[in-house]
């Protein structure tokens, strides 16, 4: 029991009573009750501990009830929880300068919401104002939100349901070096490239430039000859750490921009510095893009979401009267205000570069050395792990099997995610600020999984 309650009644009620009779939402068959937190760990109700690299879905990026970050909660509670943004009050202007001195020109204005998918429906919004353009184009496999808007947008079956909610929206192959039809060894920007032989020539990606194609047949097949927006995330989150052609980005942003559409970037997982290299995703890519959302790690899990664009499109969007209750109240920006000074301090995009490329090394020498792992890939702590019935085939590995594994592992201590299209990839995105003891563990708590596995097979 915790706190009077069994276990079987936190499941009755969890199947009767929350989120609609289901309890597809939990991933294990023998559920978790977690009950605290702490940086990288978590303790379920009977005193077992867990690392967690899965982080709440990429979100308590800096560790759960990170000291920094609960200190500059606590005196805020003291002093003022929620205001309306029809008064003006320090912390929302602090915050909102601090966030864009991260942002490059025009990304200066910064609009708050609460979540993800508000996030990036005030975006496309925007985008459809601006342009005065309506259609939306989003790559296979993304993951944009879940409200009717960007139940449109995002490109995962699982997320949809049959309501009219795509009007103006359509989506373009994923540039999947792995499992795509095009790919090889050297097109994405990773510490550890693909299984997958390249026939590119240097300089002149084969892939990109099919991909590439790929679009191009959308604007004439999909859309009017002028576009509203191209959302992407700059490294797929739900989608399995998708990583595209070197080039793809910058060349589909151009082909957009023809088309009279805005490029944005969806950094919902990779921003604030989780890709180690840089503190944007779209940065490691080379691109500016006109709109930027955010959520998740933004505040260390505290609900929020932002919007960042320009002086330009902001004026088009100042004719109507926008408004959010909660969005930027003085207690999520003080939580998001010290996740950015945290970042900084504790040198987290440092340490996710560092440690990031460490297991992404090492879990390649688990690829090479078990049938089943088709690909690892990813980018400072965004990393995935596709898996496959077998290498020649690369043949998804069945969600029995993907089920089987997961589980092993959590019963061995560590949580991990899981994504892709046919739920065959597994994810590891934890708190900014695991080690590399952490990461050591969680290897050979992988390959003591794998193996089990292969000797169950
Ligand atoms: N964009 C991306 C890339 C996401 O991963 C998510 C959430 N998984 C969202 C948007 C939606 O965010 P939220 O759940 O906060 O609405």
């Amino acid at each position: 029991t915790y706190q009077g309650m069994s276990k079987e009644r936190m499941l009755e009620i969890r199947k009767m009573n929350c989120n609609g009779m289901t309890m597809k939402v939990t991933y294990y068959k023998e559920p978790l009750f977690i009950h605290r937190g702490f940086m990288q760990w978590l303790w379920d109700v009977d005193g077992s501990r867990y690392l967690d690299m899965f982080a709440g879905v990429a979100t308590v990026s800096l560790g759960h009830c990170n000291p920094k970050v609960m200190k500059a909660a606590q005196k805020q509670l003291l002093h003022l929880w929620h205001t309306s943004a029809i008064y003006v009050y320090p912390q929302i202007q602090e915050y909102a300068e601090k966030l864009v001195s991260h942002l490059p020109e025009p990304l200066k204005v910064v609009y708050l919401t609460n979540s993800g998918s508000e996030a990036n429906d005030l975006a496309l919004l925007m985008a459809r104002l601006h342009t005065g353009n309506f259609d939306a184009i989003t790559l296979r496999g993304s993951y944009h939100g879940g409200s009717p808007l960007m139940m449109g947008l995002t490109s995962n079956t699982a997320y949809k349901y049959p309501v009219p909610s795509s009007l103006g929206c359509c989506n373009t192959m994923c540039p999947d070096v792995f499992r795509g039809p095009w790919g090889g060894s050297h097109c994405r920007d990773s510490p550890v490239q693909t299984l997958r032989e390249c026939s590119c020539t240097p300089g002149q990606c084969q892939a990109n430039d099919k991909y590439i194609e790929q679009l191009k047949e959308v604007f004439a097949t999909s859309v009017p000859n002028r576009i509203a927006a191209f959302f992407g995330e700059p490294l797929q989150g739900v989608g399995g750490a998708v990583q595209y052609p070197k080039n793809f980005l910058k060349e589909a942003y151009k082909l957009v921009r023809e088309k009279g559409g805005l490029c944005i970037a969806d950094e919902v997982q990779t921003g604030f510095g989780r890709t180690g290299s840089h503190y944007w995703g779209f940065q490691t890519h080379n691109v500016l893009p006109d709109i930027v959302t955010m959520a998740k790690g933004i505040a260390n899990g505290f609900p929020m979401g932002a919007v960042v664009t320009s002086k330009e499109i902001a004026r088009t969007f100042a004719e109507g009267l926008h408004f959010n209750t909660y969005g930027g109240n003085p207690l999520a920006c003080s939580i998001a205000s010290s996740v950015l000074d945290t970042i900084k301090e504790d040198k987290l995009q440092e340490n996710c570069a560092v440690v990031g490329t460490h297991l992404l090394k090492e879990l390649a020498k688990l690829r090479d050395k078990y049938e089943i792992v088709g690909d690892v890939r990813g980018k400072g702590l965004h990393i995935g792990m596709e898996m496959v019935k077998d290498k020649a085939s690369l043949a998804p590995l069945p969600p029995g099997d993907m089920a089987e594994i997961l589980e092993d592992i959590k019963d061995m201590g560590v949580l991990i995610g899981k994504g892709g299209i046919y739920g065959q990839t597994f994810r590891i995105q934890p708190p900014m600020c695991i080690t590399k003891d952490d990461a050591n563990f969680t290897l050979a708590v992988f390959d003591q999984a794998l193996q089990n596995y292969m000797e169950r097979r």
